[in-house]
């Protein structure tokens, strides 16, 4: 209330001398200007969350948005696995191994089939380690060769997003893959996209895509 009396009892009383009033629009720093902006009102209307660690593994340009969908709640941990059910009052097993715990770092890591896929795919990334969903440090892509970091993104979320559909479809009784079979669908996923992104650029196009197979050990 005495701000408000403040800013009346300072504010100069209308004139005609002055003009006559205008709309001014409020940008995000603060000052008023003529005209409108749609992302100024934006950000003053958005709730802003600090950057978290891992938005540039999961949105990045040539990524496929049907893997980035089901990598973002992978890693925040919040896609429907048996041990989030459990806590539902249902108890199941990994679908893929028989291990009692259905947690996320078990069914994308950990469990001997999803452990085989990226063992046969990514263990040829020069500098890489099979990274741990919710690891910070181990899925760290300030990549000092640009396409080791995007072959890396775009194989992690094609084999999360592989290992999800296949867990589901085991899910709702349909005949289970072979890790070999997944590994070698994955494998071809990879290399349609690397076809898609390189279209018209067949030097760079045979670079990436030879460098993608000598990150692979798939049995023939
Ligand atoms: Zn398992």
């Amino acid at each position: 209330m005495i701000y408000e009396t403040k800013v009346l009892t300072r504010s100069p009383v209308p004139q005609a001398s002055a003009g006559q009033d205008k709309v001014k629009w409020r940008h995000y720093s603060g000052e008023y200007k003529d005209h409108f902006s749609t992302k100024a009102t934006w950000e003053q209307l958005r709730t802003v969350n600090p950057k978290v660690w891992w938005h540039k593994i999961v949105w990045f340009s040539h990524a496929i948005p049907r893997h980035s969908f089901i990598t973002w709640p992978a890693i925040r941990d919040r896609l429907s696995t048996r041990a989030r059910m459990r806590t539902w009052g249902l108890n199941h097993a990994c679908l893929l191994c028989g291990e009692v715990d259905e947690t996320r770092d078990h069914l994308f890591m950990a469990s001997p089939y999803s452990f085989t896929i990226w063992n046969w795919l990514c263990c040829g990334l020069p500098g890489r380690r099979i990274p741990r969903l919710g690891d910070h440090s181990s899925v760290h892509y300030s990549a000092e060769h640009w396409d080791d970091s995007l072959l890396h993104r775009l194989a992690l979320q094609a084999i999360v997003y592989g290992i999800w559909r296949e867990r589901n479809n085991r899910r709702h009784q349909q005949p289970p893959r072979s890790v070999l079979l997944l590994t070698r669908t994955i494998d071809k996923d990879m290399q349609n996209r690397l076809q898609a992104i390189y279209h018209g650029d067949e030097s760079r196009l045979t670079e990436v895509t030879q460098r993608w197979s000598r990150s692979t050990s798939i049995p023939s």
